[in-house]
């Protein structure tokens, strides 16, 4: 009946609910074969106990050699016949050591993909891996396979799309270089493959190479890295056919760019890379496995396929040479103030002649600002830091509007069209959670954007949880739930909240990094997520660890550099781009302001800052996401020399905490993560048990093993269908199943 069925306590003896339980830990110590042990180094090493007394444990390593341990350093091990399984969740022991081991021997296999419950783990091969081409895609199509990948994943989502008419987003998160983009692209292919037929996805799939040739750089840690975050959202027709598509690109940091798959061409005086100062500051002009010349092609011919016209290719190679020459602009000092002039030199003329401006005027843009003063505009002459500083930022925007600009063109050649009626899959490739030894305005932003997406995470899989126990008839309350909204306070509380207090002071015409700094402790200090640190800097607790930020040039970053005289300058272009670019920048200024704005340089402008910006900008992703089913990818980077075989467990680890798969674990493990159904519980330890059952039903079965082998109520869930155990409860069993 069902009294018995969902309260199984009544079944068992009080006098064994009130016997204490020993932990998993002496458990492991006392009875298991095999522990994980930690060596002085961090990594955790496979041991087989010998004997244990008092505290000290002896065990015998893989080199036969023989330790003395403290029994209380010693983690459980899973038995042998959880090796490599494809689901974390399906561990006995959901310790950091065996999750961690779990991966490497899959990755040593070259199975990168594992699932941690819901969410897809890939770990980057930094290989060519057998997994792909049009067989995998057929295969998992067809349902043929379905040990975790991305196809896996995406599948998923393509099915739940038409099965329940919502739209879903693919969510793929990880630390530069650990494969997301790459990821990202497999998924596209898959839903290519499944939904193409039109001819659109064949463009689709061309916006990749165009928006890494303008996007991507090579930096110390990916010589591919993404300068940019991107959300690519699919549409799909009623019949399933893939009918369009549109990117959002977010966060884009231009530093410096390396675009070297330029060819000479006369029209826009081009010279080697090693002529311009911009390309120059690298020293680094080829890398390794990759052919510019061809590369170069596959650009061109994709910026036909999405049919930018053959005059606006023309335009977009004048603007990249405006730009390198932008920074090939010297300035020689006029008075004894510091005051200086550009040089009319073949720089500067260049530049003058491919946006289509008067030389004249380009000069006084580079070393001049004029200064609304009560009714009168003066011009202000600039030093030679400040005409630098213009001139990059010139050349910073006019790169960036160009990227915009072209992403423009892509969505109107990809645009769905008015009779948009089906559903989309959202793909989401984002920078991760940062966190190096100096941490920057960049870092702030990029793990203040993480903060919500890791928001928007948990409260999925909390929901997901709690469906399933829901379903099964199961009374649970998640009592330790962690919630990141205490952090996210921090950031966005109004008027005293980190970037509320940034604006502030960087409207301050006498505000300094140290000012700064300095209103944070005074205003911040009494909330737990924040800690004020000497000098400029200061400590936020994050979901995945704390960081530590350096104020150093947090204002000026915040601030937009960008003067409205170059703006001026702009649209005064007899080229069609930078007036574009130019109206764009007002309409940007105009924007009505969600944050306080500001006076740049004392002119008329008003402009949002970059943190205002970039928290409106995340706030709009999020709005979208919100009305997705999403699939969450976690890529792991294993090594930091972009090199196959190579696993170290310390950065591993690291990534797992921070990208939140060992979350996952630990919400799970205050759950009940292992589930099995009545039936096949009973068939699996059925023979275990000393009385003869046969004739029994499979949950009168299950609960004479629950009793026999002293398993505590409060330690699993008996409910409609399904068996629930807390971690570690199945190990028992399992050990004694093997041992028979
Ligand atoms: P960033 O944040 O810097 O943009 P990312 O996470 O997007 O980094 P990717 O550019 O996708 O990283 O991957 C870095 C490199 O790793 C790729 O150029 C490729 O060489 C390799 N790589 C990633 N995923 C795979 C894969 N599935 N198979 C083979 N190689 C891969
Ligand atoms: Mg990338």
């Amino acid at each position: 009946d069902l009294e018995t069925v969902v309260s199984p306590s009544s079944l068992i003896p009080k006098s064994r609910i009130q016997r204490r339980w020993d932990d998993v830990n002496s458990y492991g110590v006392k009875k298991k074969l095999q522990s994980w042990f930690q060596l002085p180094n961090g990594d955790w090493e496979l041991g087989k106990i010998i004997s244990t007394s008092g505290t000290d444990t002896l065990i015998s390593l893989s080199d036969e050699k023989v330790v003395k341990v403290k029994s209380d350093s010693l983690v459980p091990a899973n038995p042998d016949i959880l090796d490599g399984v494809d689901d974390l969740m399906q561990l006995s022991y959901l310790n950091e050591p065996s999750v961690l081991y779990n991966l490497q021997y899959r990755y040593n296999n070259d199975t990168i993909y594992t699932k941690a419950g819901p969410v897809l783990v890939a770990i980057n091969p930094f290989k060519k891996v057998p997994l792909y081409g049009n067989e995998y895609i057929e295969a998992y199509k067809n349902k043929k396979m379905e040990s975790p990948h991305v196809y896996a994943i995406t599948d998923m989502a393509i099915r739940e799309m038409i099965r329940d008419e919502v739209n879903q987003s693919i969510i793929i998160s990880g630390e530069s270089g650990a494969g997301k983009t790459e990821t990202a692209k497999i998924a596209m292919q898959y839903l290519a493959a499944l939904g193409g037929g039109s001819g659109i996805e064949y463009e689709i799939l061309k916006t990749n190479p165009i928006l890494e040739a303008f996007g991507n750089a090579k930096t110390l840690r990916n010589d591919n890295s993404s300068r940019f975050g991107k959300l690519i959202e699919i549409h799909f027709s009623e019949t399933g056919k893939i009918s369009g598509a549109k990117i959002q690109t977010f966060f884009t940091t231009f530093g410096s760019m390396s675009d070297q798959s330029l060819l000479n061409t006369e029209k826009i005086n081009l010279k080697s890379a090693s002529e311009y100062k911009y390309l120059r500051q690298s020293n680094c002009y080829s890398i390794n496995g990759v052919d510019d010349i061809q590369q170069f092609r596959v650009v061109m011919e994709a910026l036909d396929i999405v049919h930018v016209s053959k005059d606006d290719q023309d335009s977009v190679f004048k603007m990249l040479a405006a730009v390198l020459w932008l920074g090939n602009v010297s300035f020689t000092v006029v008075d004894n103030e510091n005051h200086v002039e550009p040089v009319a030199d073949e720089a500067l003329i260049t530049v003058a002649k491919m946006i289509g401006c008067d030389v004249g005027d380009l000069k006084l843009a580079l070393s001049t600002r004029k200064m609304r003063v009560g009714n009168d505009t003066i011009v202000q002459k600039l030093t030679l830091s400040q005409a630098i500083d213009t001139r990059d930022a010139l050349a910073k925007s006019i790169y960036a509007c160009l990227f915009e600009w072209l992403v423009e063109q892509i969505n109107k050649s990809l645009a769905v069209g008015k009779r948009r009626t089906g559903r989309s899959i959202s793909i989401l490739d984002i920078y991760g959670f940062e966190s190096f030894e100096r941490n920057s305005f960049e870092q702030f932003c990029i793990n203040y954007a993480n903060e919500r997406l890791q928001q928007h995470f948990n409260r999925h899989l909390f929901k997901l949880e709690q469906e399933e126990y829901i379903q099964d008839g199961i009374d649970w309350k998640r009592v330790d739930f962690e919630d990141n909204q205490d952090c996210l306070n921090l950031f966005e509380k109004k008027p005293l909240g980190l970037l509320s207090l940034l604006d502030e002071e960087s409207t301050f015409p006498n505000g300094t990094d140290l000012t700064f700094a300095n209103k944070l402790k005074q205003h911040l200090n009494s909330n737990s997520c924040f800690r004020g640190e000497r000098g400029k800097a200061f400590t936020v607790c994050h979901y995945a660890g704390e960081v530590a930020y350096d104020t150093t040039g947090f204002l000026e970053k915040n601030r937009d550099l960008l003067h409205l005289d170059s703006i001026q300058l702009l649209s005064s272009c007899s080229c069609p781009l930078p007036q574009i670019f130019a109206s764009n920048l007002l309409a940007q200024s105009e924007k009505p302001a969600t944050g306080p704005l500001y006076k740049s340089g004392g002119a008329d402008s008003q402009k949002l800052s970059v943190a205002t910006k970039f928290k409106g900008q995340l706030f709009q992703l999020m709005q979208r996401l919100e009305t997705t089913t999403p699939h969450f990818i976690r890529c792991i980077k294993p090594n930091n020399f972009q090199s196959p075989g190579s696993y170290e467990q310390g950065l591993v680890l690291q990534q797992l905490r921070c990208c939140g798969v060992l979350e996952v674990v630990r919400i799970s493990r205050s759950g009940f993560p292992t589930r099995m159904s009545h039936q096949k519980f009973a068939r699996r330890y059925g023979f275990l048990l000393l009385e003869n059952v046969a004739s029994q039903d499979p949950l009168s079965v299950a609960v004479a093993i629950l009793n026999q082998f002293d398993i505590l109520p409060e330690m699993y869930q008996v409910g409609y269908t399904k068996l629930f155990f807390r971690t570690g409860q199945i190990g028992v069993l399992e050990d004694t199943r093997n041992r028979t």
